[in-house]
């Protein structure tokens, strides 16, 4: 499990993350909610290794990882932005993680056919992102996260980009994907529609804090604050 003990993120003057402990079990579904600017980027770079938390902790099944580069921590990050290597395939944009581990060629380009069968992007290994529409782009991110097997991801809005139709379709997809893959789904979002219908756990930000933490109608039902209740817009 990840585990974090009283992280905190200052930006100057500013507390962008205030003091945030929380544990999160393996093969979770836990959305971190909260409105614009309230930190939740901020948190998931720092779990990612991108950002260096100002003080508290951060435990990978016990291991204290704060310190540990990006890449030695047993995690994936999808951005909103997918950040795919436009002079670079599908194929290639999926095999990129995989091109310092010292892997077989041909070993490399079953993974990634494996990978591209479950997000059917089979017909598309050879385009480039710029042929591509934005669901397969997204498609194309979360494979070249998925393919080191990590025990969890980390995803940013990933569905942001998308237009409302193929916003469902997708969450339908991640919520599937992260029943048969069974690793960590950690998910950034200021919607809590898609908070409600994707999450196993909800951890509800405000300003840099946790306001509550629990299952979606736990926080719906049994809202512990006003901004809890406003922001869910649980019935008074
Ligand atoms: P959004 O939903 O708009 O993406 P967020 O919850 O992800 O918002 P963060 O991006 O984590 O919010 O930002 C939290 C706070 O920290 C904001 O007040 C933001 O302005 C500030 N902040 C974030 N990154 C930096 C930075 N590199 N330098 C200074 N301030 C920053
Ligand atoms: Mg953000």
């Amino acid at each position: 499990g990840l585990r974090l003990e009283a992280v905190s993120k200052r930006f100057g003057g500013t507390s962008a993350v205030d003091e945030v402990s929380l544990d999160i079990a393996d093969g979770e579904f836990l959305v971190l909610l909260g409105p614009s600017g309230c930190g939740k980027s901020t948190l998931l770079r720092m779990i990612a290794g991108l950002e260096e938390p100002s003080s508290g902790r951060i435990l990978l099944d016990g291991n204290d990882i704060t310190d540990a580069p990006a890449q030695r921590r047993d995690l994936a990050m999808v951005f909103q932005s997918y950040a795919l290597y436009p002079h670079l395939t599908v194929a290639q944009n999926i095999a990129f993680p995989l091109r310092a581990r010292r892997r077989r060629r041909a070993w490399i380009r079953e993974r990634v056919a494996e990978v591209a069968a479950t997000l059917q992007l089979d017909e598309l290994l050879g385009r480039r992102p710029a042929a591509l529409s934005g669901g397969q782009r997204q498609r194309v991110a979360l494979a070249r996260a998925m393919v080191r097997d990590p025990g969890a991801f980390l995803m940013d809005e990933p569905l942001s980009n998308l237009d409302a139709k193929l916003r469902s379709a997708t969450r339908a997809e991640l919520i599937a994907l992260h029943r048969r893959l069974g690793a960590t789904f950690l998910y950034v979002t200021h919607d809590q529609v898609e908070a409600m219908t994707m999450a196993t756990r909800i951890a509800l930000l405000n300003a840099g804090r946790v306001e509550q933490v629990g299952a979606p109608e736990e926080l719906y039902d049994r809202p512990r604050s006003v901004f809890v209740a406003g922001f869910l817009g649980s019935p008074p």
